[in-house]
């Protein structure tokens, strides 16, 4: 226990050495608070605000009938739940039940309900394997060996400057708001293990980096489901499937539009050009 001040001494109690302070008048003075103890941190605060009166209020916007057929969409009707499950914020079984509130039948709700099962499937597996969820969970399925995959973030990929419209834009907004789309996760890993080899490690230690949501399960698991060491066959996509999912936002502004995009073929030619059978 601290000792009692002594006359002479200010009479606040010190604060404890790594002691942060918790409470802020404003999101501008956190924001000050912040860029005084990490100047070197670049950007500023991610626009997603933190916070049980937040997360109560996008439990109210949950559209569980609207979910299953429009979730893959970028701008479609997912929850942005993820960061206040990962911090404890919500329990799974809060929006469980917020989403039973909302809907008539079940079966429409079915499909959310389904990615909530399968955050709680990766927690128990973590719980299982421990630091095993950084090892690949079986042999990869693309042909090629383990150690033939690179172990450094290269540095375009690093500052979100691959020249492609797409990867830069996930990138940029993994950066700004530390929260990307299920799908541009999906597209932005599969780019970076299957198109520029490196290893899925890589990918999901820079992500956790990022992620407001990053939690070890959901992401090393989620990582080694793209490279197929926890699948059957690798996850890849091609600019027809981008182009629909993100409503042709970033292909009509990208340089390599007409020409030169990596993505720009049938799942059969990417098969073969990315993959050793
Ligand atoms: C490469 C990669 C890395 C990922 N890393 C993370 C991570 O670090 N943390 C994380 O929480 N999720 C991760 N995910 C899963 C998923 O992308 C996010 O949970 C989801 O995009 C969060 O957005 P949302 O809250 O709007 O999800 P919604 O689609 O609205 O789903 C509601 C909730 O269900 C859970 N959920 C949804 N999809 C998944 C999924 N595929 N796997 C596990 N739980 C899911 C989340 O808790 C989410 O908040 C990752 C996915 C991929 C492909």
């Amino acid at each position: 226990m601290a000792t009692p001040p002594r006359s002479g001494v200010p009479l606040a109690w010190p604060e404890q050495p790594g002691d942060l302070p918790r409470q802020f008048t404003s999101r501008d003075s956190l924001e000050r608070e912040l860029k005084q103890l990490f100047p070197q941190a670049e950007g500023g605060l991610s626009p997603i605000e933190g916070g049980r009166r937040r997360a109560e209020e996008l439990l109210t916007r949950i559209q569980p009938q609207r979910y299953g057929k429009g979730r893959n969409f970028l701008d479609g009707p997912v929850t942005r739940l993820s960061p206040y499950i990962r911090h404890g914020v919500l329990t799974l079984a809060e929006v469980r039940d917020a989403v039973f509130r909302r809907t008539r039948e079940r079966q429409s709700s079915e499909k959310l309900i389904n990615e909530l099962g399968w955050r709680d499937y990766w927690q128990r597996l973590w719980r299982q394997l421990g630091d095993g969820i950084w090892h690949d969970q079986e042999a990869l399925k693309t042909g090629h060996a383990s150690n033939s995959y690179a172990s450094d973030l290269p540095d375009d990929i690093a500052t979100g400057s691959t020249g492609l419209a797409c990867m830069d834009g996930f990138i940029a907004e993994l950066h700004s708001s530390g929260w990307l789309h299920n799908h541009a996760r999906m597209w932005l890993a599969s780019y970076l293990v299957h198109w520029r080899r490196l290893r899925w490690q890589v990918g999901a230690r820079w992500f956790l980096q990022h992620l407001l949501d990053g939690d070890p399960a959901s992401n090393n698991l989620s990582w080694q489901w793209v490279a197929s060491s926890f699948s059957h066959k690798p996850y890849i996509f091609n600019r027809s499937n981008l182009e629909r999912y993100s409503g042709g936002r970033f292909c009509s502004a990208c340089c390599l539009r007409d020409r030169g995009c990596p993505f720009e073929a049938s799942y059969e030619d990417l098969d073969s050009r990315l993959f050793q059978r």
